[in-house]
């Protein structure tokens, strides 16, 4: 529905005695250009208009979607004709948003990030978000202060880990951080290098304050007097055998950055996974001058089913704005690379058939990890010290299991 069509809707519900209306925009699975996720900024579909929809309207109008700070909800009641504002996800971020809004404490509301992992959780699956491993109902409660300080490791900067070393070190554990050779954010940190998921940072600082706050450091080594490590590094993907070769690289070397291995991309680029991972490594290439396909077995109507519809859709189309080529229904099964760097990939098809693409000078094997155990962490020991495996996901379903996990684990160590 248009603005205008909006208004005259509005006009006629007003005439019919309704006596407030709120406006909800932005969640359209079926259209890009009306979501409301990560990636399109902060305010409401009625912000967005200046105000100038609704015009006419005298009942109170109440504005929400993609709300998430204070100041954005002052400036949304201040330069509009909305007369109170509400708010879905920022809620499940943080329940205490309004608390904090009112303390004037705005730096320590729990942000989203707009990565619509809660959305996977409302099909039937406990309410939780992947930046707050607190469960709503027990949110605000303090969590104890442990009587017997650990010298704790935390392997990996994702949000499994900061969220362990963010509740432990409230507590008054001795947190060191080691992020490795992840960036901050683990895998969630590798993918806010695409276009449009830089608002997944919001999290990685929100967790460096919190830990600065608690005294939590980062470190290169576990230190000898460690008492616990929680290992929440991502796990090891699968080997490949079609990705063998000096021009095939990782997905995670290239959205790292990793200098050696992008010295040498070449401009086509054959991407290989079987969800949007690959997706994404292409949106990050295409922006860096690169001309990708994206080789994956999904359909042509699903080609990322790992990914929430709205994302998905939202990823086809940007691979469409960069001009990238989608091959669906693809499986890779060979890389043959020649010395004229013409290199050529075979691929079979869902009916069995293969065929042959390229020239490529590079491809990009986008598998990505192994996913964790769901069913909670497993505790070992490593060299004489009890170490806990949590791990990291590219999943956001995953990673909220997982935070949620991380939290509570930090509350009884
Ligand atoms: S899971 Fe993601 S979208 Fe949902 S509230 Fe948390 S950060 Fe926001």
């Amino acid at each position: 529905m248009n603005a205008e069509a909006g208004t005259r809707l509005a006009l006629a519900l007003q005439d019919d005695g309704v006596a407030a209306l709120e406006i909800v925009g932005g969640d359209r699975w079926d259209d890009a250009s009306l979501q409301l996720s990560c990636g399109v900024g902060e305010g409401p579909v009625i912000a967005r208009t200046s105000g100038a929809i609704l015009q006419g309207v005298r009942i109170p109008i109440i504005a929400s979607g993609r709300l998430l700070s204070p100041t954005g909800a002052e400036e949304t009641l201040r330069n509009t004709n909305a007369t109170a504002v509400a708010m879905g996800r920022a809620l499940i971020a943080d329940p205490s948003w309004v608390a904090k809004a009112r303390a004037g404490v705005e730096e320590e509301i729990v942000p989203c990030i707009g990565c619509l992992g809660c959305h996977s959780a409302m099909d039937g699956g406990t309410i939780g978000c992947v930046v707050n491993g607190d469960e709503v109902h027990v949110s605000g409660l303090h969590v104890q202060q442990t009587a017997h300080p650990l010298n704790i490791a935390v392997l990996g900067a994702g949000l499994p880990g900061l969220e362990f070393a963010r509740v432990a070190s409230s507590r008054g554990h001795d947190v060191t951080v080691i992020p490795g050779t992840m960036p901050l954010g683990g895998v969630t940190g590798l993918r806010s290098s695409v276009p449009g998921n830089a608002e997944f940072g919001r999290a990685f600082l929100y967790f460096g304050d919190r830990l600065r706050e608690f005294g939590s450091g980062l470190g290169e080594t576990i230190p000898d007097d460690c008492d616990l490590v929680v290992d929440a590094r991502p796990l090891p993907g699968p080997k490949l055998s079609w990705a063998v070769g000096r021009s095939v690289l990782t997905a995670s070397s290239v959205l790292g950055r990793d200098l050696h291995q992008m010295y040498g991309i070449g401009r086509r680029v054959a991407i290989c996974g079987p969800g949007s991972l690959a997706g994404e490594v292409a949106l990050f290439l295409a922006g860096w001058g690169r001309r990708p396909t994206v080789v994956v077995p999904g359909t042509s109507d699903n080609p990322f089913p790992d990914s929430h519809p709205m994302h998905a859709l939202r990823l086809v189309e940007r691979l469409a704005g960069y001009k990238c080529d989608l091959v669906t229904d693809a499986t890779p099964e060979e890389w043959n690379e020649t010395l004229d760097r013409k290199h050529r990939l075979t691929v079979r098809r869902g009916d069995g058939t293969t065929a042959v693409l390229g020239p490529f000078q590079t491809a990009v094997e986008a598998t990505g990890w192994s996913e964790p155990q769901v069913t909670g962490p497993t505790e070992t020991v490593v060299n004489g010290t009890r170490t806990i495996v949590l791990g990291d996901s590219q999943s956001f379903d995953t990673v909220r299991k997982l935070v949620h996990w991380a939290n509570q684990l930090a509350r009884t160590v």
